[in-house]
């Protein structure tokens, strides 16, 4: 049976990007090159960088991959890591870094709450050696959006390397990664590009990225080795790469300029996002997020007014037709709808509808 998927990657993707998967490439052809060096420079453009400052480093794996190659590759033995934690991907960031044994600061704060810049000045001035930060945009533990602004102005008045862990949010909202000043970006091919699993990328400053070479804790991962082939090598990549995978993202490229680019995918988002959250409060959800939520995904409490099991609620949707997620906040219980994907208004509708049924059923049982 299909459904849909409301979570936050993979996702729904169209009919067209997984039709692009049918052809067989080898990986050291020109055309095949090409397209990864045109992958690249869409990047570039879609994170509102010039391609003299900047540059895209597409990576194997799955986004975890693309982060920990960052984390693992662009620091120096002697430089301390203050991470700015507020769900599990941001902890996520933290285990990557004790793995690598890179010295790290840990600011963490509620699943529901944003970072505050004056205690990040303090830990700055409390901890010399921090030379670098790295926080995640759009957690997706809780569907928050983290402001960058004070943080990037944190990380500029001192120097610091920015990193940004922008998975679920890189294309499904504007962020002016040199207006911002970050150094590494990162993201993956199916989350708001809506491609297919296979890679990741970071968007790389290239002065910083170019002091890094020999720097990298790990061989596949290794970041600077990586852009060295691909320049070296017109769109080679180190080792095999999923070609099918790079296919269907080029593809999902064109698909997001046909649709207006960012700016309408954004506007699609929201608006799903607003649907959602609106018929979820008329059926009495509370949602976790109060202030920044995000337009990507919601955690919604379970609710109390009804014995409610998380299975048979996802099964009675999945005959729906729609996939949600299981929450991961730490200390409640929440269930999770992502609204990013090939889906629109009707599908919120859809789900909403379906999701009154159920507790309806529930009631007269
Ligand atoms: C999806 C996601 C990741 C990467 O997860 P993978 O399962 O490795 O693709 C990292 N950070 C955030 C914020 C994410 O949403």
């Amino acid at each position: 049976m299909t459904y849909k998927l409301l979570t936050p990657g993979p996702l729904t993707t169209s009919v067209t990007v997984k039709a692009a998967m049918q052809e067989d490439h080898c990986t050291w052809d020109e055309g095949y090159k090409t397209i990864t060096q045109w992958i690249r420079s869409q990047l570039l453009e879609l994170a509102e960088v010039s391609a003299e400052e900047y540059t895209a480093v597409l990576m194997q794996g799955s986004g975890t991959f693309g982060v920990e190659s960052v984390i693992s590759s662009v620091l120096r033995p002697d430089e301390t890591l203050l991470i700015c934690v507020n769900g599990a991907y941001g902890q996520r960031l933290a285990q990557m870094a004790a793995r690598h044994q890179i010295p790290t600061v840990v600011y963490e704060v509620r699943e529901d709450q944003v970072f505050d810049s004056k205690v990040v000045e303090e830990l700055l001035k409390k901890h010399p050696a921090i030379r670098a930060l790295a926080v995640v945009h759009s957690e997706t533990t809780s569907g928050i959006l983290n402001p960058l602004t004070e943080l990037s102005q944190i990380c500029q008045a001192h120097q610091l390397t920015f990193i940004v862990d922008a998975m679920s949010s890189f294309g499904g909202i504007a962020i002016p990664v040199a207006q911002l000043g970050i150094h590494y970006l990162i993201s993956s091919a199916n989350k708001c590009i809506q491609g297919v699993p296979g890679f990741s990328f970071a968007i790389c400053q290239k002065e910083h990225l170019e002091k890094t070479q020999g720097l990298a804790r790990t061989l596949s991962l290794d970041l600077y080795d990586q852009y060295a082939v691909m320049e070296a090598d017109g769109g080679k990549w180190r080792y095999t790469s999923p070609t099918h995978t790079v296919l269907a993202f080029a593809q999902a490229l064109k698909e997001l300029a046909a649709e207006g680019g960012i700016q309408a995918r954004y506007t699609r988002y929201a608006r799903n996002n607003q649907i959602l959250r609106q018929k979820m409060q008329e059926l009495g959800f509370e949602t976790h997020v109060k202030t920044h939520q995000g337009p990507f995904i919601t955690a919604f409490y379970y609710p109390t007014d009804h014995q409610f099991s998380f299975p048979s609620f996802y099964a009675y949707l999945k005959t729906a037709g729609y996939a949600i997620y299981p929450g991961k906040i730490s200390d409640v219980n929440c269930f999770r709808v992502g609204n990013i994907g090939e889906i629109y208004e009707e599908d919120m509708l859809n789900l909403t509808q379906a999701i009154q049924q159920y507790l309806i059923r529930g009631i007269n049982e």
